[in-house]
């Protein structure tokens, strides 16, 4: 008799629950374990500087799609989503380790490439390359850093902070990434169906850039500095606006209101998003990969942050019973839903 007993897939779950589920028995037995799992790093208590420690993994045709990824953008990517990991703890990142798997079908020079978009990331951002591993794989390409950074203990800045009337800031502007990744689908579509018909890519630039070439906000941790500003929370933006947004309100129990039309979204994002009949502002709510910051700070604060370029206020903190709210154009209240990258979804 075949056993009946009805095993969960992985889908029932998703990303999020699937993580809480596996680790909710591990607890933290060290002093020096300051933060364990939940932000966006983990804290360890070694003295007067915190150490901040993440670690992100990406596979082929999971995370990148090596048609339209060149190996050096995979590699500064990669080195990428680590530091803003680290940056959205208002700290600095100093030292990275990277473990590759590769299967026979790279070649030596097709690491090479990998490796100087890695060296890139690393004299751009300051940062050493200090270790990692090596393997074969049957499975093409899997990449996994895990990039350490400092703080000094009262610097940083978690994702359950956010207090009622608190502001809700974003940097630069949202969705280009997604935009940019419809780009690149439609385009690989096209070629896969008549390798003769070659990309049309010029005019989406921006957004296929914003895609490519990540960038971590590593200017604004040093303005928000500058400015002697510490937000009551913070997060980075991989997943989407309303992903990230309800870490930040479910973890410090706390509700919001954002504004539809406050939120930044570029005119190239904008013109995209109509070539595919998208709202512009689902490709910021609901798409990933832009890597801009998320904060909140006390309405005190508001005179400094506006000081700093390219911060964009969309909404405030409020309690928890008045939910997790999107004010459209015309007024209407639409309830916020973690709709961000899961890489456990059936789709
Ligand atoms: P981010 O998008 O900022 O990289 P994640 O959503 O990947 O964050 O992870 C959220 C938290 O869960 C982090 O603290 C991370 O270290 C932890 N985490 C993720 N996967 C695992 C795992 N397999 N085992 C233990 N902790 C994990
Ligand atoms: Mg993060």
């Amino acid at each position: 008799m075949p056993d009946k007993t009805k095993l969960t897939t992985l889908s029932e779950l998703g990303e999020f629950k699937l993580i809480e589920h596996l680790t909710k028995d591990f607890t933290l037995q060290k002093k020096s374990s300051l933060k364990g799992i939940g932000d966006d790093a983990a804290i360890l208590d070694y003295g007067d500087q915190k150490l901040v420690l993440t670690t992100d993994l990406l596979m082929e045709g999971i995370h990148f799609n090596l048609v339209y990824t060149p190996l050096k953008h995979l590699g500064y990517q990669a080195v990428i989503v680590n530091l803003s990991d680290v940056y959205a703890m208002n700290a600095s990142p100093a030292q990275i380790t990277v473990s590759v798997a590769v299967s026979n079908k790279f070649s030596v020079e097709s690491l090479e490439e990998l490796y100087s978009g890695i060296k890139l990331a690393c004299d751009q951002y300051g940062i050493d390359l200090v270790g990692g591993d090596t393997t074969s794989s049957v499975t093409g390409l899997v990449i996994s850093i895990t990039a350490v950074g400092s703080a000094q203990h009262d610097k940083l800045v978690y994702r359950d902070g956010a207090r009622k009337n608190d502001l809700i800031c974003v940097t630069g502007n949202l969705g280009a990434a997604y935009a940019g990744l419809q780009i690149l689908e439609r385009e690989r579509k096209i070629f896969e169906s008549d390798y003769k018909i070659q990309p049309e890519l010029t005019n989406y630039a921006y957004i296929l850039e914003r895609q490519l070439k990540p960038e971590a906000r590593k200017d604004i941790i040093q303005a928000l500095s500058d400015e002697e500003v510490v937000p009551s929370s913070m997060i980075d933006l991989s997943d989407g606006l309303s992903s990230d947004l309800l870490h930040i309100c479910k973890q410090s129990g706390v509700g919001c209101r954002i504004f539809m039309e406050k939120i930044p979204v570029a005119e190239e994002t904008i013109n995209a998003a109509e070539e595919f009949n998208i709202e512009p502002f689902i490709c910021a709510l609901n798409g990933g990969e832009d890597y801009e910051l998320l904060f909140t700070v006390s309405p005190e604060e508001l005179k400094k942050v506006a000081q700093i370029g390219g911060v964009s206020m969309i909404g405030h903190i409020t309690d928890s019973d008045n939910g997790n709210k999107l004010i459209t154009k015309e007024g209407n209240e639409i309830s916020l839903q973690a709709q961000g990258w899961n890489s456990m979804s059936e789709d």
